[in-house]
């Protein structure tokens, strides 16, 4: 009889889980809390605009070999976008632009010198900075137990290239403010992106996020595996041999093991009183949040013919235009013209700002760096208070391994220990961990 495996969570991780399990001769039951499958991935219908928003525009890199995997056995990798290679556009305020250009020398020593064009810095901060991230990439320095911030200092970069490169960078590839940062997972970041060109180029999705993952249902019952959603998960129950969960339905459905592909916070919840007081589980409370917020605006006219632009020393840092980046061929009847997303990252203390006071201040800094008079006719904020948790030095060592003491009970998530920050990626590569400890289990049970 086919082993049968429940997970807990249809977000990325979950999926990423579900798919190893299944392509390994695993039956699956997935229980989702929500009616659709992505987590914190996921669109909504905005009937204002009428059209759909994503949770936050998700930017991609050609290193999330796991995530890109996923969407190749869901037949939907090809509503990605790549860039030919790295190339990030700049604006500030007085509407000076610069760029990291990777293509100012060939091969992938070209990612390195793409600072060499970047203005704004001088030669010196520009030296420095790539000699740090050759030693970073080298293990030529010690990192572990320091922030961005204390690795920078500690190597003496400038201020103009820490403003200028290093706090953006941080805060789009960690969700998080340079004194937070853990450097030990930037710089397992910058091996990533090093190893090719390909591996740094940036992706976009064409398609609103949620289309990219829903085949999972139809893939899953294809292959006598399922997806309940509406279904919570109210407790584990754990006994010698047996490992089960409740529903909110009341129902109590056994496995031969069981995945939680959920948050931190959700996964205590279900965590039956006796476990939480395990060492083990004990680090759960250790886990805290960075939030972002995104705000979406509609307006009379198109802003810029760049498909996104970092924003420098603004609130704003960075402006996705919607229209070039998600061409949804089903919907050619815009309501608005323009339509961009802003991006606020590592925004723990700004996210109980009042929202229209967000989007218009927001705004007018954009007008003001793309000297623009477009107006705007519509908006929405979304806020993520627990967007993403904080990967800061002390997380590093604590974050929870995907194999539990429980020993069909495995961990998945953005949070757990991938060695990566919390992205797609990260989700993507744990549910694989989590998948490959339960294989084991089960093999050797
Ligand atoms: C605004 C925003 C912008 C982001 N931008 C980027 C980006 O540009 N690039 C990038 O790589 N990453 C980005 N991320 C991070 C990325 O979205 C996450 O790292 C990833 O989606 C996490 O996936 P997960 O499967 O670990 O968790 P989740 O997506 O949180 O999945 C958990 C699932 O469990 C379900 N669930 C919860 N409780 C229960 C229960 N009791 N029973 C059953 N089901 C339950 C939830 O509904 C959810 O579907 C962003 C995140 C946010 C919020």
């Amino acid at each position: 009889m086919k082993k049968r495996v429940i997970i807990i969570g249809a977000g990325i991780a979950g999926i990423s889980s579900a798919i190893e399990l299944v392509q390994n001769d695993i039956e699956v039951i997935v229980l989702e809390r929500r009616a659709f499958p992505g987590g914190r991935m996921y669109s909504i219908w905005d009937n204002e605009s009428g059209e759909y928003i994503d949770n936050g525009q998700h930017l991609m890199a050609g290193a999330y070999v796991n995530f890109f995997r996923i969407l190749k056995t869901l037949g939907t990798y090809n509503l990605i976008e790549f860039q030919k290679s790295l190339i990030v556009p700049f604006i500030d305020l007085e509407g000076n632009s610069t760029v990291l250009d990777s293509n100012v020398f060939p091969g992938k020593m070209g990612i390195l010198y793409g600072f060499m064009k970047f203005s704004g810095v001088c030669y010196k901060s520009k030296i420095k900075s790539i000699s740090l991230i050759r030693n970073m990439l080298n293990d030529k320095i010690e990192i572990e137990g320091m922030t961005v911030d204390s690795l920078l200092s500690l190597n003496k970069i400038p201020g103009d290239i820490i403003d200028r490169f290093w706090k953006p960078f941080c805060l789009a590839v960690m969700n998080l403010k340079i004194n937070d940062a853990s450097a030990q997972i930037l710089s397992n970041v910058l091996k990533k992106l090093f190893q090719s060109k390909n591996n740094s180029s940036l992706a976009f999705s064409n398609v609103p996020l949620l289309k990219l993952i829903s085949p999972i249902t139809d893939w899953l019952s294809n292959k006598n595996s399922n997806i309940y959603y509406n279904s919570t998960v109210k407790q584990l129950q754990i006994d010698d041999n047996q490992i089960a969960v409740i529903t909110d339905k009341n129902e109590i459905i056994i496995a031969d093991a069981i995945i939680s592909a959920l948050p931190y916070f959700a996964f205590q919840k279900i965590l039956p009183e006796k476990y939480r007081e395990y060492l083990f589980f004990k680090t759960l409370n250790e886990y805290k949040n960075s939030s972002i917020i995104s705000i979406y605006l509609w307006l009379d006219k198109e802003i810029s013919n760049a498909n996104f632009t970092g924003m420098l020393g603004t609130k704003t840092q960075w402006i996705f235009n919607r229209r070039l980046i998600c061409h949804d061929d089903e919907k050619n009847d815009r309501k608005y013209p323009g339509h961009i997303t802003l991006t606020i990252s590592g925004a723990n203390d700004i996210i109980d700002e009042n929202p229209e006071m967000l989007a218009k201040e927001c705004f007018n800094e954009v007008k003001t760096a793309f000297k623009s008079d477009a107006k705007l006719l519509s908006w929405k904020v979304i806020k993520e208070k627990r967007a993403t948790f904080i990967s800061n030095p002390l997380m590093d060592a604590q974050r929870l391994s995907q194999q539990t003491p429980i020993a069909n009970l495995f961990i998945a998530g953005d949070w757990t220990s991938t060695g990566l920050p919390a992205t797609l990626e990260g989700a993507a590569y744990s549910g694989v961990l989590a998948a490959e400890y339960a294989m084991n289990y089960l093999n050797e049970k």
